[in-house]
């Protein structure tokens, strides 16, 4: 790991001036991912400049829903009354998500900006252009059996890793950023990127922003949700596929429905079309077979994961019917 320099910080300001005085510099929440990265060689900021002292980690409800501060822990917010209450498939998500020690430790925005689990990505003797840009991508034509079905590039197959942020684009929750040009807003399903050709740039925070926090608009989907996640071990691993489902059923029809997967592209993939189809149709397994075959239109196997093409639907049907069944 690099040499590099610490410093605590107690205020939003604070944290903006040291990193915009500092261009190596970086933030430190929750460090769960960050500190993995400096040690592979990844990262090597050369300045940490920790934010765990600046008061963002509230969680409150507002007029239009519940506003969950940037540093809030991953297990605060997973046992939050009021998240269970109103958003049962967030808390969901969190628990499928890594180990309790981690979740301990890990912040909502942390959770946001940790980078793909690629082992390309960590292996700094192999090319990845993620880590660093033009010199290939060491996963196409490898090891894919992790890597993306939905809207992957030539330069890069990587998949988000998050299942908090899966949950996050199905509720429509919008994220606050400030930084050196004030405060902004971004639609949750606008802050993670496709590859494309610049896979270095996970999401579209600028260079001395930094997420202060996260509003979720109520819905009234709590009745019906589910967060089916599968993967090779069911105590601590990231999604081969999973799915977040959350149904308003009124008279055995939909009169609401969400539904978003994650572990098959680069950010989390909201499936709009299927659940655009399946508003006012009968909560059935045909009707979910139909919306999940829809889902998976533009899906593409790169060769060692071409049994998501299979799972992926699979997981959609079984999230729905639990959804679906739930009193
Ligand atoms: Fe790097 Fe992306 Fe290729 Fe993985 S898939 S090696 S992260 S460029």
């Amino acid at each position: 790991m690099n040499q590099f320099s610490y410093m605590r910080v107690t205020s939003k300001e604070s944290a903006i001036a040291a990193l915009a005085k500092d261009k190596a510099a970086m933030f430190l929440a929750g460090g769960t991912n960050l500190v993995d990265l400096m040690k592979s060689g990844v990262t090597s900021p050369e300045r940490l400049v920790d934010i765990n002292n600046v008061p963002l980690a509230t969680i409150e409800e507002t007029k239009t829903g519940l506003r969950i501060g940037a540093l809030a822990k991953n297990t605060a917010v997973a046992e939050n009354a009021l998240v269970i209450k109103h958003f049962p498939l967030l808390s969901q998500a969190l628990k499928a998500g890594a180990s309790p020690q981690l979740r301990n430790m890990a912040t909502v925005g942390g959770n946001m900006m940790q980078r793909t689990r690629c082992h390309y990505f960590y292996d700094s003797a192999l090319p990845c252009n993620k880590r660093s840009p033009g010199s290939g991508c060491g996963a196409i034509g490898g090891f894919t059996r992790m890597h993306a079905i939905f809207g992957a590039s030539d330069k890069c197959i990587a998949v988000h890793p998050s299942d908090m942020c899966v949950a996050l684009t199905a509720l429509d929750a919008v994220i606050t950023v400030t930084g050196p040009k004030g405060e902004r807003k971004i639609p949750f399903g606008d802050f993670h990127r496709l590859p494309g050709d610049t896979p270095e740039q996970d999401n579209n925070l600028q260079r001395g922003e930094l997420i202060i926090a996260v509003d979720i608009p109520f819905n009234q989907l709590a009745a019906h949700t589910h967060y089916l996640k599968v993967r090779d071990r069911a105590s601590y691993a990231f999604a081969l596929v999973s799915v977040g489902a959350a149904m308003q059923i009124r008279g055995g029809n939909i009169a609401d429905v969400r539904l978003a997967m994650g572990g098959v592209a680069h950010k989390p993939w909201r499936l709009k079309e299927a659940e655009a189809w399946l508003k006012e149709k009968s909560a059935t397994e045909e009707n979910f077979r139909k919306a999940a075959s829809m889902a998976m239109a533009n899906a593409k196997s790169q060769g060692g994961n071409a049994f998501k093409l299979t799972l992926a639907p699979n997981t959609i049907v079984e999230a729905l019917k639990t959804a679906a069944a739930q009193a």
